[in-house]
């Protein structure tokens, strides 16, 4: 069997063939930017000493579709080639999905199994920063007011260990392979090759073919679709119902009650989605990219903690990516009512937290991402039946096909809140069995 992409979702969907026997090995077409290969960039010595210095020093390894184009227009919407994928990349948070807004195409004893087998191949642990001063007091604090409003914080789930005090492991594609012996090998798939229904294997762009008993395309949310279209394979729904996150970002100065030591753990807290709040919110000190201004230039770091909010889109039809014949792409994405109305509610929310821990930081104020840069899904949406709104069945099979399976967050049908890595990995593990069983 053949895996198409390294990514961490890849990577899941390969390790879950490897554990029944079976022969399977994974094509990536990028290099590998990491040592040893397919490691996680932020495990190297300089990052883990300066967390600041994170996104600015791994900036070269994203290409962009077009970073001039309008908002409506994604201009963050980048991919990254690589062993890996951007799973050696990420910031690792790995939330479950609120009940909510997971859909119908999973029982729920089916969402806690597979969610449970991701957690597991992600190597995600809750309480990995359960030593961290600031962490409870913040807790503490935020607690009473949130559960008010139906609201609750806990900690953070994260694909990672501590290793020490000052050293954190991230999980990235080396991690979730190990001991399973599965190769990457360095291979640019230009078309799956289908035929009278299934996939006989994959066409590289040296011309040569590699043959296959199954094919799981695991590229990304982005390429995904772009290697479907190159392969010939062009339902209805493929880069419709695009969703994704526009990412509030701020960084506060905590009120010197809630600062602990020096040498204190870095908190890293989740306030979930919510009915009357469906977004999702962490506070956490991880890596801030934004230059602070006067006179907060220079502030030790147990004094700050970082403010991510995650907004979701609506699904809609129209909110497309475009594959031109020639391998273009052009999103067309704008920002409904409901969608403006959500982003300025996450604005107020910011304002509220930051009242009750502290203040803003100079310069590093509530700023939207550029958007389209995080957790684009919908690409190739799963669905129910086969009727124009979707891409593949709700196991990731593509519709028509005997054995071409999905694995990526483009798959996921709604209009998720929280990061979606972990959706995907539990999503693929499904498809993966399914694939075995078939
Ligand atoms: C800075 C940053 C922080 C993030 N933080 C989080 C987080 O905290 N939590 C979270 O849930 N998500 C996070 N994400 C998103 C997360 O990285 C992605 O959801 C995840 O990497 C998707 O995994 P994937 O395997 O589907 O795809 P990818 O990681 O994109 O991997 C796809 C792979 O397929 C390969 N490929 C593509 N086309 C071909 C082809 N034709 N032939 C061969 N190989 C091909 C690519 O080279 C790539 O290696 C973050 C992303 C970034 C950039």
């Amino acid at each position: 069997m053949v895996v198409i992409g390294s990514g961490p979702i890849g990577a899941v969907a390969a390790r879950r063939i490897a554990e029944t026997g079976r022969a399977v090995r994974i094509l990536e077409s990028g290099p590998a930017i990491s040592d040893p290969p397919g490691s996680h960039v932020r495990n190297q010595d300089r990052f883990q000493r300066d967390p600041d210095s994170y996104l600015a020093g791994i900036s070269s390894d994203f290409t962009y579709f077009d970073e001039t184009a309008p908002p409506r227009e994604l201009p963050g919407a980048c991919v990254t080639a690589a062993v890996g994928g951007q799973g050696v990349l990420w910031t690792n948070n790995c939330p479950r999905p609120a009940v909510s807004e997971r859909g119908e195409l999973l029982s729920p004893a089916e969402w806690d199994r597979n969610l449970g087998a991701a957690e597991r191949y992600l190597g995600v642990t809750n309480h990995t920063f359960a030593g961290s001063v600031r962490q409870q007091r913040i807790l503490d604090r935020l607690a009473p007011t949130l559960a008010a409003a139906g609201r609750e914080i806990r900690e953070q789930p994260m694909a990672g260990r501590l290793v020490d005090r000052a050293t954190i492991h991230y999980v990235a594609t080396r991690d979730i392979l190990a001991g399973t012996g599965i190769p990457i090998e360095t291979a640019d798939v230009q078309r799956v090759i289908v035929e009278q229904g299934r996939a006989a294997g994959v066409r590289l762009a040296d011309g040569s073919t590699v043959q296959a008993s199954a094919v799981v395309v695991a590229a990304g949310a982005f390429d995904t679709p772009i290697l479907l279209h190159r392969s010939g394979i062009r339902h209805q729904a493929l880069g419709r119902y695009l969703t994704y996150h526009p990412v509030l970002y701020s960084q506060l100065v905590l009120d010197a009650q809630l600062c602990g030591d020096t040498d204190d753990l870095p908190p890293r807290l989740w306030i979930p989605p919510a009915p009357d709040a469906p977004w999702n919110t962490m506070v956490l000190r991880d890596t801030n990219p934004v230059p602070p201004s006067p006179p907060d230039i220079d502030l030790p770091s147990n004094q700050l903690v970082e403010m991510q909010s995650f907004c979701p889109v609506d699904n809609h039809p129209d909110n497309t990516m475009t594959i031109a014949d020639d391998g273009a792409v052009r999103f067309d994405v704008p920002l409904r009512e409901a969608d403006n109305g959500r982003m300025a509610a996450v604005l107020a929310d910011q304002h509220e937290l930051a009242g009750a821990l502290g203040r803003f930081r100079a310069g590093v104020e509530p700023q939207w991402m550029t958007l389209g840069f995080a957790h684009v899904m919908g690409t190739c949406r799963m669905g129910a039946s086969d009727d124009g709104t979707c891409v593949t069945d709700e196991f990731g099979q593509i519709w028509g096909t005997e054995n071409l399976y999905l694995a990526t967050v483009g798959v996921i049908p709604n209009a998720l809140a929280v990061n979606p890595t972990l959706t995907g990995a539990a999503l693929a593990i499904r498809s993966a069995d399914r694939l075995l069983a078939g």
